[in-house]
């Protein structure tokens, strides 16, 4: 069944990009609600200020993801709460944000589910919808790729490779089990950067709020944080909780195997927009239906290649 959280909870923090506070509130919501945000901050009617969790919103990738209405209404970093949501089962929400962008917290998606966990989470007496991955597909964006195929499972296979003497090439596969599974292995993981690139995305306008409370920092040394890796391969883990969020925007759960080798926020967003250009690429199901069986066990079709 679909599920919402059992009550409203709120947090604050500042912004990664802007640098500012941001508070933020989740609300229970009816099914078939999906993930929306409302930026309570803006002087505008009900709708305009309202922005779906949706891949179609999406209008910028860089370092972040950030959903846009038809209004012109914007909302960033949403990538964390949205993982935060995927991992817990949360499938109707209402998140209300005094501010263009969610707070970074701790970096990671932990704050989410621990306030999710201390609320609890409702179901709701209509089933899930999820999203099944027919026929396979590769999407090529430089030397980065992500190759999906069907499964009756949700597996993220990762790779990251890096010059750097703590990551080099650090790969997980990770294959979605339950919320405690996600808790544990995923949700704690801190987002990273590097030492010698700060300068520059400063310049750029991003990363002002940035700080060792809230992001692995790496010089060419090693860690610059006093606190220790969470996991030997925290880096690799939070880039699949990056992915959970990210394909979250397609509005439900999706069952397929993603091999995914060099990825980012943009590869994520151009592979849901090739996914979802060909209906036969993919069926939506509901819970527990007997297709999602039929169709991972008995279709083999050959792949299409998709580049840029
Ligand atoms: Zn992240």
């Amino acid at each position: 069944m679909q599920n919402t959280v059992n009550k409203s909870f709120s947090l604050s923090g500042v912004t990664l990009h802007g640098g500012l506070i941001s508070n933020v509130s989740v609300h229970p919501a009816t099914a078939n609600t999906g993930i929306v945000f409302r930026r309570t901050d803006l002087k505008v009617p009900h709708e305009e200020a309202l922005v779906e969790a949706s891949y179609d919103n999406v209008m910028s990738t860089e370092l972040c993801t950030k959903l846009s209405n038809s209004f012109g209404n914007s909302i960033s970093t949403i990538e964390h709460i949205m993982s935060a949501f995927h991992g817990m089962g949360i499938d109707n929400a209402i998140v209300e944000v005094d501010c263009n962008e969610l707070p970074i917290l701790d970096g990671s998606s932990i704050e989410y589910v621990l306030s999710i966990e201390k609320v609890g989470i409702k179901s709701l007496n209509i089933k899930k919808n999820i999203l099944t991955v027919v026929r396979p597909i590769i999407f090529n964006l430089g030397d980065s790729y992500i190759k999906v195929t069907p499964s009756n499972n949700f597996i993220i296979d990762y790779t990251i490779v890096y010059d750097h003497d703590l990551i080099n090439k650090q790969k997980f596969i990770y294959q979605f089990k339950d919320q405690k599974q996600y808790k544990r292995l995923i949700s704690n993981c801190r987002t990273f950067g590097f030492k010698h690139e700060v300068e520059n995305l400063r310049d750029k306008g991003l990363i002002a709020g940035g700080s060792l409370d809230n992001a692995i920092l790496l010089d060419k040394t090693g860690i610059v944080n006093n606190e220790k890796l969470r996991h030997k391969d925290e880096f690799v883990k939070h880039k699949i909780l990056d992915f959970i969020g990210d394909i979250y925007l397609l509005g439900m759960s999706i069952k397929g195997n993603f091999e995914i080798y060099k990825g980012g926020h943009n590869l994520t967003q151009q592979l849901m927009h090739s996914l979802m250009s060909d209906k036969s690429n993919y069926k939506i199901v509901q819970h527990q239906d007997s297709n999602v069986q039929k169709y991972s066990n008995n279709f083999h079709p050959k792949p299409i290649a998709v580049s840029l």
